[in-house]
Parts: structure tokens; C-alpha cells; sequence
């Protein structure tokens, strides 16, 4: 037997949260078995906690949990043995697919990624599918080349940007963080931000296509107007990696900064990615994520913070990465 945080319905259709035991016969078909070490909270994964499921959650009871690293217990598959450390985020899993919140997951062996040299499985989860998502992104922006001047993060103290910052800044660009959060400052000047940029400078609606050209790149959490207002200040022919929609889904914007200006807005997706890919990434971060700047980020948690810690997050008041330490 084993703890997990199940999610059940009641007869409204409301779900909530409550730590109890499982088997491992509880668990999902999979053809790998992983000892869960460390699991993680996302804004998705505020989603799926949260009394809806955030429309992601399709059946209860669940285990949510939409990452995890740990070490594998038994296998059906060639490609991992028991011992073995590994990490996954993305496949849909903890929405679809029963998830990390638990001391044990079985899942498919495509689904997960060896543990890359140079990373334990509590700093993988530092990084979780943020950190991942936030080194995705830098990636695609290096594949179209980050012009010179300072590079803007947007929702900057959140998770994704948090480890954007620390990667960006380590690789030598000039960081500028935009927060709602002032009192975030210093800490986000520890993890190599060179600029704040107060979020209500960049919250108000596009009211003129073109503004002065001011990013050389730029990674966005947050979506709706801000992207819309970013995207007219982008230099000639920079690009923006649009990852999040932690301030509205919308776009508010005109086509003019990409006829104008060769604006490239590239759209970030960490969930279905490639194996290859998903390898390279994993060892850019264990490469060029400075684990100290990591380690700032972290806050530690149980199985059982995890429904406070989902209502913050979709409030945007979780600061940098939470580490869940599942035993
Ligand atoms: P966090 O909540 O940790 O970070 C989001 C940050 O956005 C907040 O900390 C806050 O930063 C800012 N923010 C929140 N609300 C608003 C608002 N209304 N207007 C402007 N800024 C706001 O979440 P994550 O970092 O885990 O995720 C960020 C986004 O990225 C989410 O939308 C998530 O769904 C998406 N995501 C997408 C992935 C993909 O594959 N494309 C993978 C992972 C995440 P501050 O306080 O500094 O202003």
C-alpha cells in the first residue's frame, strides 16, 4: 500500500482532494512501474485540482500530478530497468492518465526520460514541466537567434519564468523580468533579472501597432493583452515564445509588428514533444540551468499541501517552483 492525494467527486460534480491508500492493482494500465521520489505543481495542475478539474480531468477518482521523477520499480519495457532513475512531464498524464501525486505511478515507458546526468531526481523536479517548458522555449528562440538588447520574461516570478530568468541570464543576455509582484524584485534580481518591469506597464490594451523597438527576444507566460502589447515592441525581426495564458487566452493584437517588423511569435508546446527533443532539452538544463539559482527558486511541500498550493497558483501567488516531496 501507498499514499496518494485521490481526487473524488461528490454528487454536484465537485471534486475534492484527500491523501489516502492505494495498491498498486489501483493503478492505471502501463507498462512501467516508478517509485515516485518528487512531484511538482503547475498552473495545470491548479486546473486539475481545482473543484471542475479545469476541464481537463475526464473521469474520478484521479491522481493528478502532470509530472514526477523517481526511480523505476518494475518494468514490461526493454528500455528501463528497475533502478533506473527517471523524470516525466507532459502525455497528458495527470489529467488524462493518472499522475505523480502518489508514492507510486505506473505508466507507459514512451512517456518517460532518463534522468540526465548532472540532475537528482528533486532538482528534476525543481525544473518540472515549467523549468522544461521555460528551457523549450529558450531553445526556440536560439533556433531563430535572440537579437542583442535585453530579453523580457513575462510573469516573470511565476514558475516558468523563474527558471527562463535563471537560464537566460546564465547564458550571458541581458533579463528583464515583468512581475505583479514588486515585492519579487530582489529575488528575482538574485536569479539574474537585470531589469523589473512593473506588469501594469504592459497590461493595457494595444492602442498604437508599433511602439519603440525594445526586446530582443521575449518568453511569455502570461498571454492576452500583455502578449498583444509585447509583440509591438519587439525589435526587428526578434521572436517571442508564447508558452503561457496565465493572464487570458486571448490576442488581442494587430498583424502589424510580423508585416512591419518580421516579428516571430513561436508557439511553445512541452506536452506531445519528440523524444529527441525532450532529451535535448533535459541536457541543456542539467547544462546551463546554475543549480544554486535553481535551489533559490524552490520551496518544499507534502502530498498533503497540495490543494492550498493549487488555489494559489491559479491565484498567481506562488512564487518560483514548489518541490513535493511525495514520501
Ligand atoms: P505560475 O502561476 O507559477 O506563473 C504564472 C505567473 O504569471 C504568475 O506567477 C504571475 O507572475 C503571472 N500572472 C498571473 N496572473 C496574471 C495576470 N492576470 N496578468 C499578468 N500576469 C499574471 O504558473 P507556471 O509558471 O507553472 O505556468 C505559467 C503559464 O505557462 C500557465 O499559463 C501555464 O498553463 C503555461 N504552461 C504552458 C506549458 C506549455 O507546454 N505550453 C507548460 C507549462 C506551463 P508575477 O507575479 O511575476 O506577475
Amino acid at each position: 500500500m501507498f499514499d496518494a492525494l485521490v481526487l473524488k467527486q461528490d454528487e454536484d460534480g465537485k471534486a475534492t482532494a484527500a491523501v489516502q491508500q492505494l495498491s498498486v492493482d489501483d493503478l492505471p494500465s502501463g507498462d512501467v512501474v516508478v517509485a515516485v521520489e518528487y512531484t511538482t505543481i503547475n498552473y495545470k495542475d491548479g486546473l486539475c485540482l481545482s473543484p471542475k478539474g479545469g476541464g481537463l480531468v475526464r473521469q474520478y477518482p484521479h491522481v493528478g500530478g502532470i509530472d514526477f521523477a523517481g526511480t523505476v520499480e518494475s518494468s514490461d519495457d526493454d528500455r528501463y530497468k528497475p533502478g533506473d532513475k527517471v523524470v516525466l512531464t507532459g502525455w497528458r498524464v495527470g489529467e488524462v492518465h493518472w499522475g505523480g501525486y502518489a508514492q507510486k505511478a505506473r505508466v507507459k515507458a514512451d512517456w518517460l526520460v532518463p534522468l540526465p546526468d548532472g540532475l537528482d531526481t528533486r532538482q528534476a523536479m525543481a525544473v518540472g514541466t515549467a523549468g522544461f517548458t521555460s528551457m523549450l522555449s529558450v531553445m526556440a528562440l536560439e533556433d531563430h537567434s535572440i537579437k542583442d538588447g535585453p530579453v523580457l520574461v513575462t510573469g516573470a516570478a511565476g514558475g516558468v519564468g523563474s527558471v527562463a530568468v535563471a537560464i537566460l541570464a546564465a547564458l550571458g543576455h541581458d533579463v528583464a523580468g515583468v512581475t505583479g509582484r514588486p515585492e519579487t524584485g530582489d529575488y528575482l534580481k538574485s536569479l539574474g533579472a537585470t531589469q523589473i518591469v512593473p506588469r501594469e506597464d504592459l497590461n493595457e490594451t494595444v492602442k498604437r501597432p508599433l511602439e519603440g523597438e525594445t526586446w530582443g527576444g521575449c518568453i511569455d507566460a502570461v498571454g492576452g493583452e500583455m502578449l498583444a502589447r509585447v509583440l509591438g515592441q519587439m525589435q526587428y525581426g526578434a521572436s517571442v515564445a508564447s508558452v503561457g495564458l496565465a493572464g487570458g487566452a486571448g490576442l488581442p493584437a494587430t498583424v502589424i509588428p510580423f508585416l512591419l517588423r518580421g516579428v516571430n511569435l513561436l508557439g511553445i508546446d512541452s506536452v506531445m514533444q519528440p523524444y529527441e527533443n525532450r532529451l535535448r532539452a533535459w541536457k541543456r538544463i542539467a547544462a546551463d540551468l546554475p543549480m544554486d539559482k535553481l535551489e533559490a527558486m524552490v520551496q518544499p511541500a507534502t502530498l498533503s499541501d497540495l490543494p492550498k498550493l493549487a488555489a494559489d497558483i491559479l491565484q498567481g501567488q506562488v512564487k518560483g517552483r514548489v518541490v513535493v516531496d511525495v514520501n
